[in-house]
């Protein structure tokens, strides 16, 4: 075995691990700092640890390699900075639940254990994380891998938060927040998830006091009327005119409330009157402040009802629900019961319904801070790909409201914020401060709440490269080339990064905004464990190898847009490395015959089909780098791949074979190992391993400017001849594939056996001459002799059973004489062989039949046997024939 011979079988798992230790062994990954280098960036996306990838992350991961490799090819100064995101809310349910399934609660662990299990499984999960991160062939920067909780990006976080503080940009206040009553915490309004839901609206009578008589409201929430403060109604609305300014009383506690008039009102909702319930709806809570009614909160933290629900107090709010409607109904105040579907809020970790609640909870005023991240937008400073998105950016971003940042977990940023026991005032700080700075008391104690894991994210550009340090890091690297995400998180991430990082730093944090779509099933469904259509990544791998599933994932797709994939799309994944090895396997081979040195690989294009095949690779080259350029990345992947698949093996390489077994000179094998190599190079950044393991082996026979890389990640990306471009050669070559295929395509109509030779004649014009000299391939080709190539002047009549094809520059005549009689003659057969058939099934019928078999004489019975036995014996005879055809047909 000579030293390049490569194994039969591509084995992918081998040959990953061997690579991607070489790669990190030789530090590539880290970027070359020079002072001419132009930096390339992107900083992934933390990944959270609550544990296993999945197949968006694995898309995230070849998106951002592609781009990082194809950059690091051009000579670019490449970092790509990897790391992981605590992911507060997410991971303290995960742990939550684990210690669920041993009986054991947070508050029974007590915060100090529970925040020591939870780094424990955090850097479970980051291990877990980056091994997978490197079995997909990320090329990024390990050295500088971060992680939300670590000392840097913390100090980040309480700088920016005490930096808003200072400038009052950060407050604390009274406001009705979303809350998750299992969780107990705040959550943001991008934290909730809204699902329709099939309820039902309640009608209760509300008894006038001072006269006879009631008000009916319509409520979804009947226990909520322990709340309510006021009945509402139009000013407009005639029905209720009388009302207004007198009260109501609420039914079974009897507290007395006033009637109120307010434009908000909707006179078609319901009765057109509403109860007013101030602590647990938002709108009814601008109704309050409009008329400044008190707000009475009748629930606990974990929904149960306070001692404001008098007879309910203790009961858990669906519960109050039930036995609220019982006691109205005994009261006779419940009028009736329509059906209703709304949309009610759920946590988006645990799936609990949320519940309204004015809090005491700390905000970012986002509006001065969405402003400046609109002007970078419009002003092109920062670009979002697919452009359709910015109008969806500048819609919310206009619309923007506070954001809620203190979150009631235990994982996560602690607010730097201390409160004075003496003096009531409040201390920021970015260190742990001894002291109250306002009256120097020792009695201070730091807020309990954690920040909004979304708040550390949002600085993740610019803390990930040192800020608030002035880095050598943060100076070169920042602001980053690229930010590739999913687009389900423009509002959650992206549009924060760009707020904070114009606050943080004065910079944008990026230059582009490239967002991926959704990876779907086969059929289009959204990927879930409930559905069973879930990929996991991790057996991907293993069954396809890394390569594969980075093709299936990415190739032919375009940005924003969602993606299906399935065992389909992996197995062409896989077939197509299988082509390329096998390719390379035959090219290394046939260099390995002819001994052929490097010196020897010189491009003489005499022939026309080497100009053809250096001229499509040219083209090729020119168009990847232009797509690659607009990120079309799945585009400039299929590219490849066509030409790969059809143009260099289907067509190139199959004539190379014809011309390599018959007379060698000019040898096809320059082309062969130059095509491939390219090929290689283009495909690299698509598929890491199976082109650095191809490389390696044909790199001994290139000429010596190209055996300088260690590595094909560290050759250069291939760049386009223009001198290359061949029209000519093109146009010929064209003709010559369409003519080959134009005959195969008769041999698979007519059902022609491969061994078989069928003749044709080429009438052609201009390309007469060019054609004749690839006669020798089209026949081979097209298993076609005799051929004749005429002037197209020259055309003699056709017969009938002649087939005449007419092509862009050619007319292929395949006489049929012999092929179509056959034909006739089989479809004869088959015919009678089919009447024979139905006969024999009616005969069998009868004779199956046992009322025809008791009623008819024994000798018509007799008869009827015999007509079968005939029958059977002329079927066999017909098959005999058919099969003789057959076999005469294949042996001509
Ligand atoms: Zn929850
Ligand atoms: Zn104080």
């Amino acid at each position: 075995m000579s030293e390049s011979e490569l194994p039969k079988a591509y084995e992918p798992g081998k040959i990953e691990k061997k690579w991607y230790d070489f790669w990190l062994k030789q530090g590539y990954f880290t970027p070359e700092i020079g002072q001419d280098k132009k930096p390339f960036v992107i900083i992934m996306p933390p990944t959270n640890v609550t544990g296993e990838l999945h197949l968006g992350h694995a898309l995230t991961a070849t998106l951002e390699d592609i781009m990082v490799r194809w950059h690091r090819m051009n000579g670019e100064s490449t970092l790509w900075l990897p790391g992981t995101d605590h992911a507060g809310i997410a991971t303290q349910v995960v742990v939550e639940r684990q210690l669920a399934e041993q009986g054991r609660t947070r508050e029974g662990i007590g915060r100090e254990q529970f925040t020591r299990l939870t780094w424990e499984w955090a850097n479970k999960s980051r291990k877990n994380i980056r091994r997978q991160h490197q079995l997909l062939g990320a090329s990024c920067d390990w050295a500088r891998e971060k992680f939300t909780l670590d000392e840097g990006p913390s100090k980040a976080v309480r700088t920016a938060f005490v930096r808003l503080y200072d400038k009052g940009s950060i407050y604390r206040g009274e406001r009705m927040i979303n809350w998750c009553p299992r969780c107990q915490t705040a959550l943001s309004d991008l934290e909730v998830e809204h699902k329709h839901i099939v309820g039902h609206l309640y009608y209760i009578r509300y008894p006038l006091t001072r006269r006879k008589g009631f008000v009916t409201v319509a409520t979804t929430r009947p226990e909520t009327f322990l709340g309510d403060t006021a009945v509402a109604v139009n000013p407009q609305d005639k029905r209720y005119e009388d009302l207004i300014g007198k009260s109501v009383s609420l039914p079974i506690i009897g507290k007395e409330i006033p009637v109120i008039a307010d434009e908000a009102v909707d006179t078609s909702f319901g009765t057109g009157a509403l109860k007013i319930t101030p602590a647990h709806d938002p709108t009814d809570l601008e109704v309050a402040q409009r008329h400044n009614l008190p707000l009475v909160d009748t629930m606990n933290a974990d929904a149960t009802m306070n001692e404001n629900a008098g007879p309910y107090q203790g009961l858990e709010r669906f519960a109050c629900r039930e036995r609220v409607l019982a006691d109205l109904k005994d009261a006779k105040l419940l009028e009736k019961i329509e059906p209703y579907s709304h949309s009610v809020g759920h946590c988006c970790r645990c799936q609990t319904m949320i519940e309204p609640r004015v809090s005491l909870q700390w905000f970012v005023r986002t509006q001065p801070l969405a402003k400046a991240a609109i002007e970078v937008v419009e002003q092109g400073r920062v670009a979002i790909i697919p452009e359709r998105f910015t109008k969806v950016y500048f819609d919310w971003m206009e619309n923007i409201r506070d954001w809620c940042i203190s979150r009631q977990l235990w994982w996560g940023h602690r607010i730097p914020v201390w409160y004075c026991q003496d003096c009531a005032q409040v201390t920021a700080s970015v260190d742990e401060p001894a002291v109250c700075i306002h009256c120097g008391s020792k009695q201070i104690i730091q807020d309990p709440d954690v920040l909004d894991t979304w708040f550390s994210s949002a600085l993740w550009p610019h803390s990930t490269l040192g800020w608030p340090e002035d880095t050598d890091d943060l100076r070169r690297f920042y602001p980053g080339s690229i930010m590739e995400t999913g687009y389900d998180i423009l509002f959650f991430w992206v549009a924060r990064m760009i707020m904070m990082g114009l606050e943080d730093t004065g910079e944008i944090p990026f230059r582009t905004v490239y967002l991926h779509g959704l990876i779907r099933d086969e059929s289009g469904e959204k990927m879930s464990k409930l559905r069973g259509n879930v990929i996991n990544p991790s057996e991907a791998i293993s069954k396809y190898g890394v390569d594969a599933l980075r093709f299936a994932l990415t190739s032919g797709t375009s940005p924003g847009n969602d993606t299906n994939l399935g065992k389909s799309k992996l197995e062409s994944g896989r077939n197509f490395v299988n082509k390329l090895w096998n390719a390379s396997r035959f090219i290394l081979q046939s260099l390995d015959a002819e001994k052929l040195e490097s010196q020897a690989i010189e491009l003489q294009p005499q022939r026309i089909e080497d100009r053809w095949i250096d001229s499509q690779l040219n083209r090729l080259i020119k168009s990847v780098t232009e797509l690659m350029e607009n990120f079309q990345f799945g585009e400039a992947e299929q590219q490849i791949y066509d030409f790969v698949w059809s143009k260099f093996c289907d067509w190139y390489i199959e004539i190379a074979k014809i011309r390599l077994r018959s007379q060698p000179i000019p040898s096809p094998l320059p082309f062969l190992a130059n095509t491939l190599e390219k090929s290689l190079r283009l495909l690299h950044p698509f598929m890491p391993f199976v082109t650095e393991e191809l490389w390696q082996s044909l790199k001994q026979y290139l000429p010596a400017q190209d055996q300088m890389a260690a590595s094909i990640m560290m050759a250069t990306y291939p760049v386009a001849d223009d001198k290359a471009f061949a029209p000519e050669a093109e146009r010929v070559m064209d003709s010559v594939i369409e003519i080959v295929r134009s005959i195969r395509n008769v041999r698979a109509q007519y059902n022609v056996k491969s061994s078989q030779w069928i003749e044709a004649r080429v009438y052609a014009g201009e390309l007469l001459s060019s054609l004749v000299t690839q006669a020798n391939m089209i026949e081979i080709l097209a298993k076609t002799r005799p051929l004749t190539l005429l002037d197209r002047q020259k055309k003699e009549s056709t017969k009938d059973t002649d087939l005449v094809l007419v092509l862009k520059e050619a007319e292929v005549v395949v006489p049929l004489a012999g092929v179509v009689d056959r034909i006739a003659e089989e479809q004869r057969l088959i015919k009678e062989s089919e009447e024979v058939k139905e006969r024999m099934a009616q005969l069998e019928a009868r004779l199956g039949d046992k009322a025809f078999l008791n009623r008819a004489p024994v000798q018509v019975v007799e008869k009827e046997k015999q007509k079968l036995a005939m029958l059977e014996d002329k079927l066999k005879r017909l098959n005999q024939e058919l099969s003789q055809l057959k076999s005469s047909s294949s042996d001509s």
